[in-house]
C-alpha cells in the first residue's frame, strides 16, 4: 500500500467526539484521490492520543510527500471564524514535526460535509487569504467555482479587498492593514478569535509582501499578547518567504511604564484612526489618499500632554491614544499643522503668518476642505483643539 492515512482519534476535548465517527471512508477516499490520484489507503489510529489542530496525515510513500490536512468544522456553520480557529493550532504542529528527510511535507485545508453559507463576503476574504499564505485546498471544487477563491497578488490588492469589506461592515473593531510608508503595518487585535484573523493575515503578507510588515498587537483590556506559539509560528513562515520580512511589535508595556518610559506614541492611535475611518487613510484637508504619505496627526500634541501635570498617566496615554485627538493628514498638511502656519478656529481652517502671494495661492491650491466635515469633527475633537490653542 503506497498511502498511509494517519490520526489522532480521541476528540480535543473531553465531549468532543472521536474522529472515527465522522472522518468517514468516503471522506478518506475522497482525500486519498484527490492528493495522490488512487483511491488505496491503509488507516493508522492513534486511540490514546487526543487530535489537537483537527488534523489528518497522508503519507504517500510513492511520491515521498506527507500532507497534513486540517479539517474544516463540520455540520451546521456558525459565526464569524469558526471555521478557521484551528489552522493556526495545525500549522504549529506542521512546523514542529519532523519528518524523514527524502519527504516533503504540505499544509492542506479540507473542507468538511457542512451545512449553511460559507459563501459570504468575509469567509471568502479568509479563504483567499489561506490561498495567499500558500494553504492548499484539497476539495475547494466541491464548494466553490474556481474563479471565487483566488491568491491576492499585492498588498495594495489585499488592504483595498479588506477596505471594501470594513465599509460593508462597519463598527466590526478587528484587524487593519496600512501602508505606512516605509514598512505595511498591521494592527492586529489579540482578543479572542480575532487573533487567528490576524496570524492568517500576517501569513498571507508575508509571502507578498515587497517590503517590511510590521505586526502591532493591539490589546484590550484584559487580553493577552499573542502567544509564543503563534509569534514561533509567524517567524517560522517569514524564514521560508523569499525576505526574511516581519516584526512583531509589543505593545504589551502599561501606560503607567509608557509615561515614565516617556513613551506615549503608541500604534493604538493609528490603530483608533483606522477604526474611525473605516481603514480609509484620507488628509482631511486636501483629501490625498496616497496611504504612504498620510499620518496620523496629534491635535493636543504627545509632547505637551506629556508635560501636562493636571493629568493622570492613564489620562496621559487616553489622549495620547484617543481617536479624536487626532486626524490623518498628508505629510504636507501634517507639517503645515505643526509648524503653525496652518490652525483651526474651531472647525475652520485658517492659515498664519504668510509672506507671499505666491505662498498664499500654493494653500489655496493644495486646500481642498476650508473646514473638517461633520464626519471627523465632534465635540471631543473641540476639546482637544481647546487644549492645543490653550483657550475655554
Ligand atoms: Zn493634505
Amino acid at each position: 500500500m503506497n498511502n498511509i492515512i494517519s490520526y489522532n482519534n480521541k476528540g480535543a476535548k473531553d465531549r468532543s467526539p472521536n474522529y472515527d465517527t465522522f472522518v468517514t471512508e468516503a471522506i478518506l477516499e475522497d482525500i486519498c484521490f484527490r492528493l495522490t490520484n488512487d483511491k488505496t489507503y491503509c488507516v493508522e489510529k492513534n486511540d490514546s492520543e487526543r487530535n489537537v489542530g483537527r488534523l489528518i496525515k497522508l503519507k504517500d510513500t510513492k511520491n515521498k510527500k506527507i500532507y497534513f490536512i486540517n479539517l474544516s468544522q463540520e455540520g451546521v456553520i456558525k459565526g464569524r471564524n469558526y471555521y478557521f480557529q484551528s489552522i493556526s493550532t495545525a500549522l504549529e504542529k506542521f512546523f514542529d514535526e519532523k519528518v524523514d528527510r527524502e519527504y516533503d511535507k504540505q499544509f492542506c485545508f479540507y473542507f468538511m460535509p457542512f451545512e449553511g453559507n460559507i459563501k459570504t463576503d468575509y469567509y471568502i476574504f479568509l479563504f483567499r487569504i489561506m490561498e495567499t499564505a500558500g494553504i492548499k485546498f484539497v476539495n475547494k471544487d466541491s464548494v466553490f467555482n474556481n474563479h471565487e477563491i483566488t491568491t491576492f497578488t499585492s498588498m495594495r490588492d489585499l488592504i483595498n479587498e479588506r477596505n471594501i469589506l470594513k465599509q460593508s461592515n462597519a463598527g466590526n473593531q478587528s484587524t487593519y492593514i496600512s501602508d505606512d510608508g516605509d514598512s505595511y503595518g498591521i494592527y492586529g487585535k489579540t482578543f479572542g478569535t480575532n487573533v487567528k484573523e490576524t496570524i492568517l493575515l500576517c501569513l498571507a503578507a508575508i509571502n507578498i509582501s515587497e517590503k517590511q510588515i510590521k505586526l502591532y498587537q493591539i490589546l484590550d483590556n484584559d487580553s493577552e499578547s499573542i502567544g509564543e506559539k503563534d509569534k514561533m509560528l509567524i517567524n517560522e513562515f517569514s524564514k521560508q518567504s523569499k525576505i526574511n520580512n516581519i516584526e512583531i511589535i509589543d505593545d504589551t508595556l502599561e501606560f503607567e511604564e509608557k509615561c515614565n518610559a516617556n513613551n506615549l506614541r503608541s500604534p493604538r492611535f493609528n490603530y483608533n484612526l483606522l477604526n474611525k475611518y473605516g481603514g480609509i487613510k484620507k488628509c482631511a484637508i486636501c483629501g490625498c489618499e496616497i496611504e504612504q504619505i498620510i499620518q496620523g496627526a496629534h491635535i493636543y500634541p504627545v509632547a505637551e500632554i506629556r508635560k501636562n501635570q493636571t493629568l493622570s498617566n492613564e489620562q496621559k496615554y487616553n489622549y495620547a491614544t484617543h481617536k479624536d485627538n487626532g486626524m490623518w493628514l498628508c505629510e504636507n498638511h501634517h507639517k503645515l499643522f505643526d509648524s503653525g502656519v496652518m490652525s483651526f478656529v474651531k472647525n475652520k481652517v485658517v492659515f498664519n503668518d504668510i509672506k507671499k502671494k505666491s505662498d498664499e495661492e500654493f494653500l489655496k491650491e493644495i486646500t481642498k476642505y476650508k473646514e473638517l466635515s461633520n464626519e471627523i469633527y465632534n465635540s471631543e475633537m473641540e476639546k482637544f483643539f481647546k487644549l492645543r490653542y490653550n483657550y475655554i
